[in-house]
């Protein structure tokens, strides 16, 4: 089965608003198991509109049309698809009337204008939307459907989920394909590329790969009559080559394990703590770490020590030390880890210094240089890294890296 997403939208076309809607239909018409033909957005006018509508039926079994389906007047996707279709428009009574309703429910009589939303084309089914006004549509032209959706994205996956991809998965003769996701930490893309270059033959699958400054990389493998042997052969292939740099792994498209998630299950598991002593990233890390939650059970707490008096005060690092080396480096690295720890009577301590930029690079130390500081009961480490980008990616990929070492340390250690 083909499909066709159209998005319709002045503002997309301005740049104003993210096309998420696309990327949403997409995913779940793939995991419908249908193709996805193309995509084309255009701007709200009938013309252009009536025009797209077409072509898309024309070379597809299915099109799905979102956005510009409200009550102002620069909403004119019935007017487009009734020209697309050569039908008219008419006022469903029905529609009038359950918007009516809506507004009544809330203290309000329903404004005249909104009973533009309820013209639709002739030979329309109305989808109800159980979340909104806007209702949406279904067609058929020829041997294609043609489903309009509103623009709002939770109006729209109302719909698409409770009308649209259900009709789809009825339709569709391709078996569903099989559908997971492995997370990583940790490892570069282009090395995971090379260790898994042997799954290029692994005939039926397509590997997606997914990076994420915050997240790391997402391998979603999507495959499509690839017999359970060989699906099996493949993920144990890469569970080979990627070790522990997977952090969690599923059946289908989305996780809801984190990287702060899987930290916290590795820390729960030991029934160990953790205290953080944070430089460069400001509570980035605490900020991740408390965004699970029931992190209380092994999160104790952290100091952000951004001046170096608030390292010495807070952290008992040493003056000495700070004078010798300078803030970002090993040793105040270290001394900080084993301050957070030791003040906190945590299992472990983990730091971060380093130069997140613009300013305040030299030779010797440039911006982006890091150092991480872990402190275990069986001694403290270092770590340097020198993380590449502008201030926000710095502090972004620092908080991940230092998330996944201490996820790792957790895991190893009995
Ligand atoms: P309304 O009844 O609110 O006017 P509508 O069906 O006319 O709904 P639009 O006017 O096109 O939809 O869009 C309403 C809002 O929904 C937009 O302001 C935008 O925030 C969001 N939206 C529209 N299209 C998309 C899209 N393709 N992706 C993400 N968000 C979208
Ligand atoms: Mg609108």
């Amino acid at each position: 089965m083909r499909v066709y997403i159209l998005t319709i939208g002045n503002e997309i076309l301005l740049g104003e608003t993210l096309d998420t809607n696309m990327a949403e239909i997409a995913r779940g018409l793939v995991e419908a198991g249908a193709d996805v033909s193309g995509h084309l957005t255009i701007g709200d006018e009938v013309g252009a509109i009536a025009r797209a509508v077409r072509d898309a039926l024309a070379g597809a079994d299915a099109v799905i049309v979102t956005g510009g389906l409200g009550p102002t007047p620069d909403d004119v996707t019935q007017e487009g698809i009734a020209e697309a279709l050569s039908v008219a428009l008419h006022v469903d009574e029905e529609i009038v009337a359950r918007v009516r309703e809506r507004f009544r429910r809330i203290g309000r009589t329903m404004p005249e204008i909104n009973v533009r939303q309820a013209e639709v084309p002739d030979g329309a089914v109305v989808l109800p939307n159980p979340v909104g006004t806007a209702p949406g549509l279904r067609m058929e032209s020829g041997r294609a459907i043609l489903y309009v959706l509103p623009g709002v994205p939770s109006e729209m996956r109302a719909i698409l989920e409770a009308s649209v991809l259900p009709e789809i998965r009825a339709r569709s003769q391709a078996p569903a394909p099989v559908i997971h996701l492995v997370r990583t930490a940790g490892i570069p893309e282009s090395e995971i590329a090379e260790r898994l270059a042997a799954l290029g033959g692994v005939a039926g699958l397509s590997l997606a790969f997914l990076p994420d400054p915050s997240f790391g990389v997402d391998l979603r493998f999507v495959f499509r009559g690839t017999p359970e042997p060989e699906r099996a052969d493949a993920l144990a292939l890469a569970r080979r080559s990627l070790g522990e740099a997977i952090y969690t792994e599923c059946h289908g498209a989305r996780s809801a394990v984190t990287l702060e998630v899987a930290l916290g299950e590795a820390l729960r598991a030991r029934g160990a703590t953790i205290a953080l002593a944070e430089s460069c990233t400001g509570g980035l890390i605490a900020k991740r770490v408390t965004d699970v939650a029931g992190s209380s059970d092994y999160f104790l707490g952290g100091f952000v020590t951004y001046a170096n008096d608030a390292k010495i005060r807070d952290l008992g690092v040493d003056p000495a030390l700070l004078a010798e080396h300078g803030a970002v480096s090993e040793p105040v690295a270290r001394a900080m880890a084993e301050g957070a720890r030791t003040r906190f009577g945590a299992t472990y301590g983990l730091s971060v210094t380093g130069i997140a930029g613009p300013g305040g690079g030299t030779p010797e130390k440039p911006v982006g240089l890091v150092w991480l500081g872990l402190a275990t009961p069986d001694g403290v480490q270092a770590r340097r890294l020198q993380v590449p980008g502008d201030r926000r990616w710095v502090r972004a990929r620092t908080a991940q890296l230092a998330l996944d070492w201490l996820r790792r340390e957790a895991r190893r250690t009995p």
